[in-house]
């Protein structure tokens, strides 16, 4: 293995080759989770014309305080039955057409009404109550820039401007090849040797939120099978393996990828776990050898993989988002690699105080399990003192 890659900068050389893919229409129904790929533009004003914040009477506020008539209503949905006249009210629902002549509206609670009239007892300020029109944005005015994530406040957002099927950036394919002779698929007879197979259904949960995971297999280590799947994986605009890329004599991953075309672009990094993790490129497509410990495979996953399927929706900061915490009790640091420690997170007040979690092993994906963050300890002497500012990415939903 060649000098080890920094962190940052192998994920620059990631970052550099994941060209943003081909845009779609995607009905909104479909677009949570998705990347715009074109700024999203309002189709109306919104709101599109003044309306009653409130249930109560539109008036003209020069005639407040007074005793006045209630001369018609609008309900929501239909438009003000008149203009408004001097001295005049009209009944108003939330959402409603402020009539042509009315500046204000008085909520229901602060009037009384008997019969046809209704008393406003307190002087009513003008533009009260009223919504202006496209105060929120106007025809033609930007609402969701592209390279924006859809969440579900986007998604209403885009929705109550008028765009039905904003242009998505198309979701990456992706493959998922886990080698090992030595796994078998959870709830089935293990021979000697054999464990259960955990990194390729790990893989598919976390890429599929994003991408589409279209293929997924596990194959023995023998090179047959390793060609056949991969030169399969590769159609695919991501193919990522796990295992068989370290230096052991069945570690055929990236011997059978350099054969099948691929360039590798970077192997080792200074990590840990997940120090043997591989990049290469065929043509557009991006293939990530993750190692085969689980843990190891997960912290590759999250830290080069999910960044790379953001980079390819043409996301803006697609790298990993870090967040500040305050280390609760010493971590040891490596000297040569970072170290990516799995820690409980506990909130002091507002502060996130990160505990490392017993059991620090990569192949220790039961202990992983229980933490909450990964916390970024860099290299060098000695070790963190408790107290320590530390960097750290949620596993909330990993
Ligand atoms: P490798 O990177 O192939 O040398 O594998 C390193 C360790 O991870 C070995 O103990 C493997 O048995 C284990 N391992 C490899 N692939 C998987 C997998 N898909 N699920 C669970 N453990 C695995
Ligand atoms: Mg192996």
């Amino acid at each position: 293995m060649a000098a080890l890659l920094s962190v940052d900068e192998a994920l620059a050389r990631v970052l550099e080759r994941a060209r943003p893919l081909s845009a779609e229409a995607v009905p909104l129904e479909r677009a949570s989770g998705r990347t715009l790929a074109e700024d999203a533009t309002a189709v109306i004003d919104l709101p599109r014309f003044p309306s009653s914040a409130m249930d109560g009477f539109a008036l003209r506020a020069a005639d407040t305080p007074g005793e006045l008539p209630v001369v018609g209503r609008v309900a929501a949905g239909r438009p003000a039955p008149r203009s408004l006249e001097a001295g005049e009210a009209m009944g108003i629902a939330t959402g409603g057409v402020v009539p042509e002549g009315a500046d204000a509206v008085v909520p229901i609670e602060r009037v009384t009404e008997s019969g046809d009239t209704v008393t406003v007892p307190d002087a009513v300020a003008r533009g009260a109550n009223i919504r202006p029109l496209a105060a929120d944005v106007r025809a033609g005015g930007s609402v969701v820039p592209a390279g924006t994530l859809l969440t579900p406040s986007r998604i209403a957002a885009l929705a109550a401007a008028g765009v039905a099927e904003p242009r998505c950036a198309a979701l990456p394919r992706i493959a998922i090849v886990t080698t090992g002779t030595e796994l078998r698929p959870p709830g089935e007879p293990l021979g000697d040797g054999e464990i259960y197979e955990s990194n390729g259904v790990m893989l598919a949960a976390l890429l599929e939120r994003h991408g589409l995971v279209l293929e997924r297999e596990t194959v023995a280590d023998d090179e047959a099978s390793h060609r056949e799947a991969l030169a399969r994986g590769l159609e695919a605009d991501v193919l990522v393996t796990s295992g068989g890329v370290s230096v052991g004599p069945h570690d055929l991953v990236r011997g059978i990828l350099a054969e099948l075309g691929a360039e590798e672009v970077f192997w080792g990094v200074a990590m840990r776990p997940g120090k043997p993790i591989s990049f290469a490129t065929r043509g557009q497509t991006l293939v990530f050898g993750l190692p085969g410990n689980p843990v190891s495979s997960l912290v590759g996953a999250l830290l080069f993989v999910v960044p790379a399927l953001r980079a390819l929706q043409g996301a803006s900061g697609p790298a990993p988002r870090f967040e500040r915490g305050m280390l609760g009790s010493a971590a040891r640091r490596n000297p040569n690699r970072d170290d990516f420690q799995r820690a409980r997170l506990e909130l002091d007040g507002d502060r996130a105080v990160l505990l490392p979690i017993e059991g620090q092993e990569s192949h220790m994906i039961v202990r992983a399990a229980a933490a909450d963050a990964l916390v970024h300890v860099p290299r060098g002497k000695g070790e963190l003192a408790a107290g320590t500012e530390a960097r750290y990415l949620s596993l909330g939903d990993a």
